[in-house]
């Protein structure tokens, strides 16, 4: 019950898998989790329990307003734009919320056209293809593109989605210790040198699949190395940029842009509009060839509802802002803002003396809580303050790994940044996650 959780859950080591991802539901349960009512900077919290029958309760009796630091609206679009929001309004008086129809039926309009060139061009690329869901675009793409004889080399921490499209393609998977490109460059020199003496490749294809900014570490993709690697022993390189596509590089056009990689040496991009767009659904951009042949080929393409008109509307129209192309310079300020924000609480956050994972200009920032048990303690205590955090641990990382993953949002105010940081300084003594001596503070 939320009584007897208010402190430390039991740490339980050495149990089967089933238990410990009960366990790491039970505490799950005995959050208060964020229900957003609109996904800005500030969102409403609901208050959520369990009763002692193990049944979770939604109760609304007390709703909080709590400065967001949880979700993954890098840009802010999430919320009301004055560019966006009245075309998204428009689109859905023209085009309706739904095609109700597969994109090789009626579900191709005048918008999905548009978006795929407007995303292609944006990435610099050929061509486009976009499908209703980011999760379903790695998980439907990467069978489409590999089989069986094929080889599929995979960092360790890749997604989820990631990890069950190169499971569902067929081909042989490989991982690679996370983002290490000499380790990545170890497993292919013994993946093409088996079978030797041979004539050729034991492979018919080799990727290489990595992601732009890793989601729960905060790293940004050791792209440069990865990419010089590939091109060496001729594998493709799949990137994945859900995280990254406008939240970094000078004109939000991620990880390439910032690390200085051309675009035409990655092979197949892959992102998600869901976090920097504020919408949904998920793309695919590469050469001409390649996405006609997916849009022959792929079952999500051929066979699932389109994406939902207002939806693409919502990307076409952000994109728009990022270029300047409504006419403004918000985008060139969201995209400094996004900076500053995240290389000023990162630094903050490492004064005070946490242990916080990943990169300067990453939004994304894991502060480490080692013990699963100081989950439900962390959580509450920032609730408490009206700050809201999201917490990850097993099976989402190790046993022993969990930790807060603070998203930073270029619509956060610096006096909400200073305010986080100064709830999550007190929630951090009270719990005991100062890993490291704080530095004296200047005068
Ligand atoms: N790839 C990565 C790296 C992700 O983190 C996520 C989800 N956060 C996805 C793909 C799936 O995207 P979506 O939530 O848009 O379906």
């Amino acid at each position: 019950s939320k009584s007897t959780l208010q402190g430390y859950a039991p740490i339980c080591l050495g149990l089967e898998d089933f238990y410990i991802r009960r366990l790491y539901l039970r505490i799950q349960d005995c959050f208060n989790r964020p229900i957003s009512s609109s996904p800005d900077a500030w969102f409403d919290v609901v208050e959520r329990v369990s009763n002692d029958n193990n049944k979770t309760l939604l109760r609304t009796t007390k709703v909080n307003r709590c400065l967001n630091l949880g979700s993954y609206n890098y840009l802010g679009f999430a919320a009301a734009d004055e560019y966006c929001t009245p075309r998204v309004i428009e689109s859905l008086k023209k085009f309706s919320p739904s095609t109700c129809s597969t994109r090789v039926d009626g579900g191709t309009t005048t918008l999905h056209a548009e978006l795929e060139e407007c995303v292609a061009s944006f990435l610099g690329k050929q061509a486009a293809v976009v499908f209703g869901m980011g999760y379903v675009t790695n998980s439907a793409i990467l069978p489409v593109l590999m089989g069986k004889g094929s080889l599929i080399i995979s960092d360790s921490l890749n997604h989820n989605s990631i990890v069950n499209g190169a499971r569902g393609s067929g081909a042989t998977v490989r991982v690679f210790q996370h983002n290490t490109p000499s380790h990545l460059e170890k497993v292919l020199r013994e993946q093409i040198a088996e079978g030797q003496p041979r004539t050729h490749r034991p492979w018919k294809k080799i990727m290489v699949v990595v992601e732009g900014i890793y989601s729960m570490e905060g790293e940004l993709c050791q792209l440069p190395e990865i990419v010089s690697i590939c091109k060496k022993h001729k594998a493709y390189v799949y990137l994945d940029e859900a995280h990254s596509i406008g939240a970094v590089g000078k004109s939000g056009r991620g990880v390439c842009e910032l690390l200085g990689v051309d675009t035409s040496d990655v092979d197949i991009m892959m992102g998600t509009f869901t976090k920097s767009f504020g919408s949904c659904g998920g793309y695919i951009a590469g050469s001409q060839e390649l996405i006609q042949f997916l849009k022959y080929t792929c079952p999500a393409h051929l066979y699932a509802t389109s994406i939902s008109p207002p939806a693409a509307q919502q990307i076409i129209s952000s994109i728009k802002v990022l270029l300047g192309e409504d006419g403004s310079s918000r985008g060139a300020q969201k995209l400094a803002k996004i900076r500053e924000n995240s290389n000023f609480f990162r630094s903050e956050l490492q004064k005070m003396g946490f242990e916080v994972l990943g990169d300067n200009d990453s939004p994304v920032m894991p502060i480490m809580l080692y013990n699963p048990a100081k989950i439900p303690a962390f959580s509450r205590e920032c609730l408490k303050r009206n700050v809201a955090v999201v917490t990850v641990a097993f099976p989402a990382t190790p046993l022993l790994l969990a930790r807060a993953r603070i998203c930073i949002s270029a619509a956060h105010s610096r006096e909400d940044l200073v305010k986080a940081l100064e709830v999550i300084s007190t929630v951090g003594d009270l719990v005991g996650i100062k890993y490291f001596p704080a530095e004296p503070k200047k005068q």
